[in-house]
């Protein structure tokens, strides 16, 4: 009971502080957004040649009949939509249980997969976490992936969304991640898989979270995603805890080899499915391939519903988003994609990052501001998706050596962004 009564008070002290500097937070958020979605303007680089095709996909009928792009040299590897952070009732504050939330993320036509991923804190328990894995069994299906999981809440060490574990680990008591961690170190969670979730999103947290991504080479294959993009309406995360570098580039900048991960964070089943994704380059719609694709970082995330498929070349061996390259003269990178008609979306520009700074940006549409609704590009037949490709050629010596990488971020016409996962120059590990 006394114990009860103590995390209540814990809550509500974090709440009010909370809501004290989230306001605060969300105005200077807002004007660095604003800012960010301002600057359209080229910037060209020596050594990297940006150049962008409209183009044609084939189509084919994958998973619930939609129409999926078959992607030429994706080396029979098909794109998966889906997300992997979202609470129903087990986590108390989240609204719809977990059979209205499977439920609502297998009728959706773009969710592939979808994961709920409870709070542990003081609501999850055994018996609820063994419920919630039999639960989102009864879910399966040919076309649906319904993964479980739980987010790992604590109050000043982080969240962080774990997935392919057995059991759950509370993190009641735990005052710095090394707690997280060294359970993580167990041969129980071998497999498990684990993403930075939200940093920065609680104002009061900064100080301490993730031990501002502190290295540990012993869970480096584990660690597999930090959250670009976060909540509903979405909140592109950062600037990091450093001030001057994206938390996705700090923590890649402290060793760790990363996805880039969007998640909808739902605590409400009626905003499932949401418009960010997750899009996963896998072999087939199963828990193991799915589960390899992420451990190989083979990922993008995105604020709107696109098919995209994104690999590097050195040489004529090709390397899916997210792989470790070798060291090369001269590198290219093919991006193809695809959004559905319906998005209404349009590609703005492309920005190109080495090791976190801007080195070139390209815009791929003009448009003015009378064309703040541009949809897709019309035909004589009508309109059709916006599809196409960017080719981006790299030489020396803006191809970094190793420890490395290089990044896409791309950007949707008042849309937000996308950003495939980095191309890391091997060896990685930068510790
Ligand atoms: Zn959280
Ligand atoms: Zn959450």
């Amino acid at each position: 009971m006394k114990k009860f009564i103590l995390v209540i008070l814990i809550i509500l002290a974090s709440v009010a502080t909370a809501s004290y500097y989230y306001r605060s937070e969300r105005i200077s958020g807002n004007k660095r957004l604003i800012k960010e979605a301002t600057q359209t303007k080229e910037l060209r680089s020596a050594n990297i040649e940006i150049n962008y095709f409209p183009l044609m996909f084939k189509t084919k009928v994958l998973g619930k009949n939609q129409q999926r792009v078959s992607f030429e040299h994706s080396q029979g590897l098909n794109v998966y939509l889906g997300q992997l952070h979202a609470h129903s009732t087990f986590s108390f504050e989240g609204k719809g249980t977990p059979e209205q939330n499977y439920d609502k993320a297998r009728k959706s036509k773009d969710l592939d997969f979808f994961a709920l991923t409870e709070h542990e804190y003081v609501w999850l328990d055994n018996g609820k976490y063994e419920k919630l894995k039999q639960i989102s069994a009864e879910f399966q299906s040919e076309n649906f992936l319904p993964i479980h999981g739980f987010e790992y809440s604590n109050l000043i060490a982080g969240h962080y969304v774990v997935l392919n574990t057995n059991t759950f680990k509370s993190s009641w008591g735990d005052l710095s991640p090394d707690d997280l961690y060294s359970w993580l170190k167990k041969p129980e969670q071998k497999d498990a898989l684990v993403i930075f979730a939200h940093p920065g999103f609680h104002f009061y947290r900064k100080p301490f979270e993730f031990s501002h991504f502190k290295f540990d080479k012993d869970i480096v294959d584990k660690i597999i995603g930090i959250e670009t993009h976060h909540w509903d309406p979405i909140t592109f995360l950062g600037p990091g805890y450093g001030g001057k570098l994206l938390f996705i580039d700090e923590a890649v900048q402290s060793g760790w080899w990363l996805a880039p991960i969007s998640s909808n964070d739902s605590h409400d089943y009626r905003n499932v499915p949401g418009k960010s994704r997750i899009g996963v380059v896998a072999e087939e719609l199963s828990q193991k391939a799915i589960f390899s694709a992420l451990k190989k970082r083979m990922t993008f995330a995105s604020s709107f519903p696109i098919q995209l498929f994104a690999s590097a070349l050195v040489g004529d061996q090709q390397y899916p988003m997210g792989s470790q390259i070798p060291t090369s003269e001269t590198l290219k990178i093919i991006c193809d994609f695809v959004i559905p008609e319906e998005e209404k979306v349009g590609l703005e520009r492309i920005e190109v990052l080495i090791n976190g700074k801007v080195k070139a940006i390209k815009k791929l549409r003009t448009i003015s501001n009378a064309d703040l609704t541009a949809v897709p590009q019309s035909t004589a037949s009508g309109t059709r998706p916006e599809s196409g490709r960017i080719v981006i050629d790299i030489n020396k010596p803006n191809i970094p050596s190793s420890p490395g990488y290089i990044y896409l971020r791309i950007f949707g016409y008042k849309a937000g962004k996308l950003i495939p996962s980095p191309i890391y120059v091997a060896p990685f590990y930068l510790k």
